[in-house]
């Protein structure tokens, strides 16, 4: 394989992206992002395109927020298979695809196209991406549970609440902005109810999480606190019980505070690497219709973290 710049950017998807189709193996795989340098997917995608025998590469694009449309409206002229789409642009890019699965509507983001027959279909694996996350870590599924969502109207939170209804599961969001999280609800009691479940919205102060602590199975973490190595918990001390299965979404690596929390109190807890992983797995899937191959591309991302 060639040895490509890190980081490509989305001028070089005009003209037929005469630059992807040049390289060796051609780029027919990216990731949206800005920044983008940082992002973990092409370790493991392009392992597992070794793996499956796909004479293809996968990239990291920088596309800034001014350039997002354009950069999506390349893809197809540009022999692109499909993208991957992170941090700034999971929202915006919804409104910019041709097709949106149900369940990616109601999260209110994607984080992955396919490109068919020229149109781009957008879905969102980080929901489906942490069940089968959750099932791995603590080896029992989400039904029947009472989850209280730190962060829930965010992003990735967003996502995990309609994952969790999509589930069976009891999910309760917590937000700093309460209106913001009674928006969600109101929303989803409208326009989710065949899903069954009712969406609990409710503040971050103490004595409201604390009692939402207590009458909850298991606590995911979807705030950024934690990506920096001194960020506090967004748990107040002495909540967390052995009884609690706690999953804290951020994976730049150490433990946080939230994960020491529970390790202190003997809960089992896991960080979000898995649902990176298998939200990278579930986007190979819908590329190519064929399993992903989870061991290879676990190692590589492992690997790419040492
Ligand atoms: P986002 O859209 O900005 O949402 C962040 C949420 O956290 C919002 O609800 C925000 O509340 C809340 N928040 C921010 N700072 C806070 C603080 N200091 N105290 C309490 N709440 C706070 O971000 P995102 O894209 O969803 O990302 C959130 C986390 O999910 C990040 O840690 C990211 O690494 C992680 N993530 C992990 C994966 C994975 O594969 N493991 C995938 C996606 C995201 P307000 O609305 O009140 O501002």
């Amino acid at each position: 394989m060639s040895n490509p710049p890190e980081v490509y950017l989305s001028k070089d998807l005009a003209g037929y992206g005469e630059v992807f189709r040049r390289l060796n193996p051609p780029a027919q795989l990216a990731i949206f992002g800005d920044p983008v340098v940082h992002s973990a997917s092409p370790f493991m995608q392009n392992a597992a395109l070794r793996k499956q025998h796909h004479d293809l590469q996968y990239i990291r694009l920088h596309v800034a927020p001014d350039e997002l449309k354009s950069a999506l409206g390349n893809l197809a002229a540009a022999g692109f298979l499909g993208i991957n789409i992170t941090i700034p642009h999971k929202q915006a890019a919804i409104s910019l695809v041709d097709e949106v699965s149900r369940e990616a509507r109601l999260m209110g983001a994607i984080n992955t196209v396919k490109i068919e027959e020229g149109k781009l279909c957008g879905f969102n694996t980080d929901g489906p991406g942490f069940a089968t996350a959750f099932y791995e870590e603590f080896l029992t599924i989400l039904r029947g549970k009472n989850i209280l969502i730190l962060g829930g109207a965010g992003g990735a939170g967003r996502a995990l609440a309609i994952q969790c209804l999509v589930e069976g599961g009891i999910p309760i969001i917590a937000n700093r902005n309460q209106t913001k999280g009674d928006l969600l609800k109101e929303m989803i009691d409208t326009e989710a109810s065949d899903f069954g479940g009712i969406l609990k919205s409710i503040d971050m102060d103490q004595e409201t999480l604390a009692d939402a602590v207590k009458s909850s199975d298991v606590i995911i973490n979807a705030t950024p606190l934690g990506m920096k190595a001194d960020d506090p918990s967004p748990l107040p001390d002495g909540l967390l019980t052995a009884d609690h299965l706690v999953y804290d979404t951020v994976y730049s690596g150490g433990t946080t505070k939230l994960l020491q929390q529970a390790q202190e109190v003997g809960a089992q807890s896991a960080n979000g690497l898995s649902m990176l992983l298998h939200q990278g797995a579930k986007a190979f899937e819908i590329w190519f219709d064929e399993a992903a191959p989870l061991e290879t591309m676990r190692e590589a991302l492992e690997s790419s973290r040492n």
